[in-house]
């Protein structure tokens, strides 16, 4: 047993008992953390509404054996969410972000750059950012983070040449583009305009920084194409996809 301070995200939030909850938390120390907070749904608790949906928190873990829940014993709010007060596209981004970080990363497998991006993405959902471009930013970014990153250089299959063109072939299986020859053993082929491959190429690279702003005639195309490939790679569709902004830069009120 060890006791851990660290900083948190929570993810998710659970009831357990009449007055416990299990929360899933974004550490950035431990990776994710899934702990019974005793006590938390008790009006006047010892979490004091620190346990919110991505509100951000100071923490003290009691690691336990495996098998065992880990405890939470201390939660001290930093930053409340406060998206969903400016519009619905905030906050379904928001709850987006919490998705894909539940989704795709794993127990006691600790990524601090991960829990940076991720506070980073929060703050421009919460503040003026475009949440439309920071998502794709931020989904580009954490697949490459986690070796999931889409393929843009060469043909994903083979490794050869993949001709020029204002189409190219992207399979979802293959991970990424396929050149010619390729192209029909692949079984889920998208065919995608070459500069949205270009803009998949800035967002994941690791010279590229928030804020970020996708190009507006992009956007349709490059969301779709993110959203399949994450199906793929996740084994279905995340629960968020149908509510992500239709477009860049356009709120619609809460
Ligand atoms: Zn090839």
């Amino acid at each position: 047993m060890a006791t851990i301070q660290t900083t948190a995200i929570v993810l998710r939030t659970v009831e357990f008992s009449e007055t416990s909850l299990i929360v899933t938390l974004l550490t950035r120390d431990l990776g994710r953390v899934s702990a019974l907070a005793k006590g938390a749904r008790r009006p006047k608790g010892p979490f004091e509404g620190a346990l919110d949906l991505l509100a951000v928190c100071r923490v003290v873990v009691l690691q336990k054996n495996a098998d065992v829940l880990d405890l939470l014993t201390e939660a001290k709010l930093h930053r409340r969410f406060r998206g969903g007060e400016r519009s619905l596209d905030r906050l379904y981004a928001g709850y987006h972000v919490a998705e894909m970080l539940r989704l795709l990363t794993d127990d006691q497998d600790p990524h601090p750059d991960l829990y940076d991006l991720s506070i980073q993405t929060l703050e421009q959902i919460d503040g003026t950012g475009d949440p439309a471009s920071a998502l794709l930013y931020f989904d580009a970014q954490l697949l490459r983070r986690l070796g999931h990153a889409p393929g843009t250089e060469q043909c994903t299959d083979c490794g050869g040449h993949v001709g020029d063109g204002p189409r190219i072939a992207f399979s979802l299986l293959a991970g990424g583009i396929v050149c010619q020859g390729c192209r029909s053993r692949q079984r889920q082929l998208l065919s995608v305009r070459a500069e949205v491959i270009d803009e998949i190429r800035r967002l994941k690279s690791d010279q590229s920084s928030l804020p970020v702003e996708v190009p507006s005639g992009l956007y349709g195309e490059l969301r779709a194409v993110m959203n399949r490939y994450i199906q793929t790679i996740v084994g279905s569709m995340p629960r968020m996809q149908p509510f992500l902004p239709a477009s860049t830069r356009t709120e619609s009120n809460a």
